[in-house]
């Protein structure tokens, strides 16, 4: 930010400094020194802080050695009011900008040192006045360089409303990747539940849910009922219909069972066409009824194939916790056992557990 700014101050300053020397008819060796001091000093001060490895730093520090010589030069000039104020005034703006209030006491005890290391050399003189031409010279001086001053921190702004901006537009676009993350994840999760043709949970599903659920209602003192649903001569429609009838059928009966289905209850795909309803808090009374209307859906459904309308049944076998079970695998089994007399007695029918 400071190279062209400062290279440029330097130059105007030289020229305002120049002026009162040749008015104050300065000695030779003063002009060598501000030619060294304006038009060269800049320029080694620069280099040393770009190679430094701390650059800020190296250039703070070029700073208040700036206020260190203009000290002299304010005090070796006997205080020539103009330029005294411009010297002061632009290395205390600089070293504002860089450290605050802590940069300015900073850069004044710079200036004090300078002027006091002068001192001895100059004297103490008080020659504040200054040509017209100085006077100008240094407004302009001045306000060349809070101008520059005023447009480099306007462009420094508005990189970093850029800066920000592009934040901004990260920050939105990795926020809808999350959620996209979190969506996936959460399909991923309900396709290992669940069984992909019917759109019931799987057995996966439900092996690790029926001793939580189990544990619950035995916990809370109220049955648990599961419903072993099993189609009717499956294979028989398979072979009769094809597979992709066979699939429409397991569809059709899958919908009718979520149909059915309280907020709590669980249903599954147990095997290839049968079907395992976990209820929780329900006796197996309430269930036998359940179960019959479901039947009775499941007879009703209207199918049709090769334009002909076609029917199919289930049989169901029942069973309850803690009546007939106190462990998941033994109820299954009952419900099993239950689907089983079922089949046994004529299929489509209800059976519970003996
Ligand atoms: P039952 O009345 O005694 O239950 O006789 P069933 O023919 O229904 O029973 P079985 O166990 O003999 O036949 C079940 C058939 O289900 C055999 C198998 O090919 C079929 N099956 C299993 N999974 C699927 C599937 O995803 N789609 C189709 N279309 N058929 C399936
Ligand atoms: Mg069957
Ligand atoms: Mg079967």
């Amino acid at each position: 930010m400071n190279y062209r700014n400062r290279s440029a101050s330097w130059v105007i300053l030289f020229l305002v400094v120049a002026v009162h020397l040749y008015q104050q008819a300065g000695p030779s060796w003063v002009w060598a020194a501000l030619v060294l001091q304006f038009l060269v000093y800049p320029h080694l001060v620069y280099w040393r802080a770009r190679l430094a490895r701390d650059p800020l730093q190296s250039e703070i520090g070029n700073m208040l050695l700036d206020s260190f010589c203009f000290g002299i030069w304010s005090a070796g000039m006997g205080f020539p009011l103009w330029i005294a104020f411009i010297f002061f005034v632009s290395v205390s703006i600089n070293l504002a900008a860089f450290e605050g209030g802590k940069g300015v006491a900073k850069v004044t005890a710079a200036h004090a040192l300078g002027m006091a290391v002068a001192l001895p050399f100059a004297g103490l003189r008080f020659l504040p006045d200054s040509s017209l031409a100085v006077a100008f010279l240094s407004m302009f001086c001045l306000l060349t360089y809070l101008v520059m001053y005023g447009i480099s921190t306007h462009r420094r702004t508005l990189k970093l409303h850029q800066v920000r901006e592009k934040l901004r537009e990260n920050e939105i676009a990795l926020q809808s990747q999350l959620f996209e993350i979190r969506l996936l994840q959460s399909q991923l999760k309900e396709q290992v539940d669940r069984d992909h043709l019917t759109g019931l949970y799987n057995r996966r599903y439900l092996a690790a849910t029926i001793d939580r659920e189990l544990a619950r209602c035995l916990r809370d003192g109220s049955p648990l009922s599961a419903m072993m649903a099993d189609i009717d001569h499956f294979k028989q429609i398979n072979d009769t219909h094809g597979h992709q009838f066979g699939d429409k059928v397991l569809v059709a009966v899958a919908a009718t069972l979520s149909d059915s289905l309280r907020a709590g209850d669980i249903a599954c795909r147990y095997g290839g066409e049968e079907f395992l309803l976990l209820l929780p808090n329900m006796p197996l009374d309430t269930a036998k009824a359940r179960a019959e209307e479901i039947r009775h859906t499941v007879g009703a459904l209207s199918l049709e194939v090769d334009g002909r309308p076609f029917s199919v049944q289930i049989s169901v076998g029942l069973a309850e916790a803690p009546r007939d079970a106190n462990d998941a695998d033994t109820l299954v089994r009952r419900a099993d056992a239950a689907l089983y007399r079922a089949k046994a007695a004529g299929r489509n029918r209800v059976e519970i557990s003996a």
